[in-house]
């Protein structure tokens, strides 16, 4: 699933592409995404991206008169093609659900297998909109810090791992983000949000930046389906700690790697350098 690194090199991937272009026209061949493509997105058609900006997963496009809100789903990913017929990125594949016809002779094209993603139009600010309105600090601003996270967590007995997955508490620290992060602030995952002491939070917090500026950097980790702008695979494989390493050994301390499911979501981690 993309996860907040792999949006944000999206972004970066197709803003040269979309800024100051204008939408020649839409075509969707496939509405039914998690919801449907509303009839009203063609408004964006003869429109100039005025701006274009991340909202913890989302990819939100503004024009004059409304916003394109953006979602990958699960195997959702957004390439750029060069309608030239002789150019082999140019075919259309299976999956291509929305086209986006831009000036500039490029195309920006929406792929997404198992159709989880979204696709929606708002002449409302896009900030206003229901999908987005109620989400927490975005977890690279400085607004997010170890005494956010202490003082929204005081009482809760939800594991601390599902506390910081809650996109209310904080954007975009999805499943692989959160097990790395707590690893290296040494806080096991199950542990009850409102008993994490605020100096661990504080360790948490630098962690969760630092693991996700690191997957920012390397363009993602590697996982299936994903394909960037350029239709390349956008996720490079980093280094991970737990995840994925039920049985092998910890490499801070040798000991063998559990796993154990939390929120419904594989969960990995040390029980000895976590506590
Ligand atoms: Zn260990």
């Amino acid at each position: 699933m993309p996860e907040l690194p792999e949006v944000e090199t999206t972004l970066r991937g197709i803003t040269p592409y979309l800024l100051n272009k204008k939408i020649k026209a839409i075509t969707v061949r496939q509405p039914q995404l998690r919801w449907l493509v509303p009839d009203d997105i063609h408004a964006a058609e003869n429109q100039k991206i005025l701006r274009l900006e991340r909202r913890g997963k989302y990819i939100i496009a503004s024009t004059g008169i409304g916003s394109i809100i953006m979602h990958l789903g699960m195997s959702g990913s957004l390439r750029i093609a060069d309608p030239k017929f002789a150019d082999p990125k140019y075919e259309i594949r299976k999956h291509d659900h929305v086209m986006f016809e831009l000036s500039g002779s490029k195309s920006m094209i929406y792929h997404d297998p198992r159709r989880f993603g979204s696709i929606l139009w708002t002449r409302e600010p896009a900030e206003q909109h229901p999908l987005l309105a109620a989400l927490g600090p975005e977890p690279l601003s400085d607004e997010f810090t170890g005494n956010y996270l202490f003082q929204q967590s005081r009482k809760k007995k939800v594991a601390v791992k599902n506390f910081i997955m809650n996109s209310h508490v904080v954007v975009g620290v999805g499943n692989i983000y959160a097990s790395e992060a707590l690893f290296r602030a040494g806080i096991r995952p199950g542990k009850a949000a409102g008993r994490v002491t605020a100096a661990a939070y504080g360790l948490l917090a630098t962690e969760i930046k630092s693991v996700l500026t690191a997957a920012i950097k390397s363009g993602g980790t590697t996982l299936r389906d994903f394909v960037n702008s350029e239709g390349e695979p956008g996720y490079f494989q980093q280094t991970l700690n737990v995840y994925g390493r039920e049985g092998e050994p910890c490499r801070q301390c040798g000991r063998i790697i559990k796993q154990r499911t939390i929120g419904q979501r594989s969960t990995f981690f040390c029980s000895h350098c976590q506590s």
